[in-house]
């Protein structure tokens, strides 16, 4: 090749015109063409991590999903199990191939109802973090309706774009969490009677996000203005759960069951046992006497329940989980090359003052840092090897520490 013929090989420009000109074997390629060309290289390998999730979302089956939540998430059987369905159709939906066949999967969003501190949220981000997507916790009770003091709906999606770095692909197969969805029920049995600001008009403003819509979202989240640059966020392959304590809703539960079976609870002692275990016949139905639009019901088709924690449950999930209360304080003093030991009697009793003080599994926290803070502060720098933790240092602890004033709150 003579020298004055020099020029891009794939868009033609002379070697005059470029800044940059690199030679191949028998072709040469200009600096534009070559950012042009990285710029594909990237794009495509965007959709390739994004088959890889894909295929790696895939191999997680039920079984296996369940398996996960198992070592994060005690009890709660029949919530784990629903769950590891629900997020593995939800995924297959992601994945059916475009067919003519009019079958068209419904998105497979999750309602979970149960007491505070029973696990609802610690689910949503164990799975989150097995299928490695980014979770966004929200709390509908900061929701309004458009135009009203309070968050828009949208910056729910603004989180949620934030927690995936602003990655759009990432944010679009994310997971969100929606807490306190109980909070927006309807207050009064007549919709028309008010306007139902913080109520029944997020639910409305809802409706779209949960089924799948494209909204322009407000990066740095804040309300709308009119020259602000909004990111098109497609939510038909988020999947959301909503969460909620539903406080009462055992009354609209029972009613139901005791117009079906008249002596449904034929005594007192029953009724006070049966409460606690009355969300096991929770139906859609219950969430719409207790405010909830049949629409949102609608497009939370998965209905789980948490269980209370009892007695068991709680000195399982001081030491059990993966990343256990107890097993995160051995690890802290073995940091100071210090051996915590820590007694049964030990271990029941912190669980037993949990429950006196009406604290739940939140509480086993508080308990354990305030048995073991003086120790924390002590040990560290002294010959001191071991740490040995009885029934009598968790009481002697405890009576000195302010926590029994949380008693009152709960
Ligand atoms: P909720 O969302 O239902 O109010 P959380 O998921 O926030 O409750 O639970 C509060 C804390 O209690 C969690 O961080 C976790 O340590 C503990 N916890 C609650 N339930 C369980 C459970 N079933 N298994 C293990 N830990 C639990």
């Amino acid at each position: 090749m003579s020298k004055e013929v020099l020029e891009c090989s794939f868009c033609g420009r002379k070697k005059a015109e470029t800044n940059l000109l690199i030679a191949g074997l028998d072709a040469h390629i200009c600096d534009r063409c070559i950012e042009q060309a990285h710029g594909i290289v990237v794009e495509e390998a965007l959709h390739s991590t994004n088959n890889e999730l894909s295929s790696e979302l895939m191999l997680k089956k039920p079984k296996t999903i369940k398996a996960f939540l198992d070592d994060y998430v005690i009890g709660q059987e029949y919530t784990k199990k629903v769950m590891s369905v629900a997020v593995y159709n939800h995924y297959k939906r992601l994945l059916q191939p475009k067919t003519d066949d009019d079958i068209e999967i419904q998105k497979s969003n999750i309602i979970i109802v149960g007491q505070t501190g029973t696990g609802k949220t610690l689910i949503a981000k164990t799975i989150a973090r097995m299928l490695n997507v980014p979770l966004a916790i929200v709390d509908a009770t900061v929701l309004t309706e458009a135009g009203y003091v309070g968050e828009d709906v949208e910056s729910i999606l603004t989180r949620l774009l934030q927690a995936a770095d602003y990655n759009l692909e990432k944010a679009q197969n994310g997971i969100v969490f929606i807490d306190e969805i109980d909070k927006i029920a309807r207050k009064s049995d007549n919709p028309s009677i008010t306007r139902d600001v913080s109520g029944e008009g997020v639910q409305q403003a809802l409706l779209k996000l949960l089924e799948g819509t494209v909204v322009n979202v407000p990066p740095k989240g804040g309300r709308k203005h009119p020259d602000q640059k909004f990111i098109e966020v497609d939510t038909e392959n988020i999947l959301f759960i909503a969460g909620g304590a539903f406080d009462g809703i055992e009354r609209h539960i029972s009613k139901r069951l005791n117009m079906q079976a008249v002596g449904f609870s034929a005594s007192k002692k029953e009724d006070g046992m049966e409460r606690d275990h009355m969300l096991k016949y929770i139906i859609p139905k219950d969430l719409k006497d207790f405010g909830l639009i049949p629409e949102i019901i609608g497009r939370l088709p998965v209905l789980a329940y948490m269980n209370p924690l009892d007695k068991g449950t709680l000195r399982a999930i001081l030491t059990d989980p993966k990343n256990a209360i107890i097993k995160q304080y051995k690890k802290l003093f073995e940091m100071d090359g210090i051996e915590l030991i820590i007694t049964e009697e030990a271990l029941d009793f912190i669980v037993e003052r949990a429950i006196e003080y009406k604290l739940g599994a939140r509480g086993l926290r508080s308990l354990c840092e305030a048995v073991l803070t003086d120790a924390m502060f002590e040990l560290p720098g002294t010959d001191d090897k071991k740490l040995h933790v009885t029934e009598d240092y968790v009481i002697e602890k405890l009576n000195k520490s302010t926590i029994k004033k949380l008693k009152a709150v709960s």
